[in-house]
């Protein structure tokens, strides 16, 4: 038994990315400024990408897409029907109607080969969900876009949970026309709150830059207001702490690897299935998601929970939240099969730099024992 609580997941902000924010609070300069520029720039140069824009979180971010690509009433989005409910809200919040399509059952991340029947008339975008930290199959996707689908649609990746992941050596969040990116404390690095959306468009992140600062066009250096805008800027206290961590991401990101190949090598009970990692992509464990079989979920939530261990679900059959089910009354179960079981056997179990190889072996052995 563990003698201390191993919470699911918990932030490493260390001294020096402490140092480096209250050097910024010190200085007085608090809100967007030298520390947001610098990281933009950081971020795209680690992601191979040409233009960034940090945003107040991974929320705003996909929300100012939506709007920069003219997205409104009577317009259709297609996004999974499981992954964190942001990815939907944004699509409600511009006044456009979601359209869930099924995920893969041992990826969890939208089946790219249902796309095609949900694409009509009315679809102007799809917000494709890395989840867990793991990209789905972008090669594919961008492939059917731009072979199959005859009208045009804006492909925004919520890569969320998934920065540093890689398809075919490729960031997740560089594919499409957007990426957008997380730093809530359950992601790879963290502030806090904040968001990052980056794109080789130059205009696309202008634009955003723009939309984040109440419509401010900085490039004249004046205040000039061209539309009406969000608040929805970093600070550079944040920025700071980002900056420092991403310094570091690519070895927090060998360690979470380490910690997951302990799990595949330690958990061996036929009531838990691993996830799945296809050929050529890089798995960045932002959760380690398996699956119940014939155990109540509960059951084995509560039963961790008295071995020290907390665990919990892993994301939502979107359409079956209160507000989707009102709403649009689909039968998601027959319709969403694979969104539905992810949703009611799924667990995340703990997975995070804080964590010895000695815990990840504690929590296998008591997975075992269930
Ligand atoms: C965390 C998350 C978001 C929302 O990010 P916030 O920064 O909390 O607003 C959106 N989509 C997915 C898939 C996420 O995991």
């Amino acid at each position: 038994m563990s003698k201390t609580f191993i919470p699911l997941a918990r932030p490493d902000i260390q001294e020096h990315d402490i140092a480096t924010a209250t050097e910024v609070l010190r200085s007085g300069m608090l809100v967007q400024g030298v520390k947001v520029d610098a990281l933009e720039k950081n971020m795209a140069a680690f992601l191979k990408v040409k233009n960034a824009a940090a945003l107040s979180n991974g929320t705003a971010t996909l929300h100012t897409a939506l709007v920069n690509f003219g997205i409104g009433p009577g317009d259709e989005v297609i996004v999974p029907a499981f992954s964190y409910v942001a990815t939907a809200n944004v699509v409600e919040l511009v006044g456009a109607t979601p359209v869930f399509c099924d995920i893969e059952e041992r990826t969890f991340n939208i089946d790219v080969d249902k796309i095609s029947k949900l694409i009509s008339k009315k679809t102007r975008a799809i917000i494709p969900v890395h989840e867990f930290g793991l990209s789905c199959d972008m090669k594919k996707l961008m492939k059917m876009k731009a072979e199959k689908w005859k009208r045009p649609v804006f492909v925004l990746e919520d890569a969320a949970c998934a920065l540093g992941a890689t398809q075919n050596g490729k960031f997740a969040g560089t594919y499409g026309d957007y990426g957008s990116f997380s730093f809530h404390p359950r992601k790879a690095i963290s502030s806090g709150e904040g968001g990052l959306l980056v794109s080789n468009d130059k205009g696309m992140i202008d634009r955003v830059k723009i939309l984040r600062n109440h419509g401010i066009d900085g490039s004249k250096g004046t205040m000039d207001f061209v539309e009406a805008g969000f608040n929805y800027r970093m600070t550079d206290f944040q920025a700071a702490l980002l900056d420092s961590q991403l310094s570091r991401l690519n070895k927090i990101i060998a360690y979470k690897q380490k910690l997951a190949e302990v799990y595949f090598n330690e958990i061996k009970n036929p009531k838990i299935i691993l996830p799945h990692v296809p050929k050529g992509h890089q798995h960045t464990w932002q959760t380690f998601h398996v699956m119940l079989r014939d155990m109540s979920r509960d059951d084995v939530i509560k039963k961790l929970r008295g071995k020290n261990i907390g665990t919990n679900y892993g994301a939502q059959c979107i359409p079956a939240q209160t507000y989707y089910a009102n709403k649009y009354k689909l039968k998601y179960k027959k319709l969403y099969p694979n969104a539905w079981t992810a949703y009611t056997t799924g667990l995340a179990i703990p997975i995070y730099e804080r964590l010895s190889i000695k815990d990840i072996k504690y929590i296998a052995k008591t997975l075992n024992q269930l």
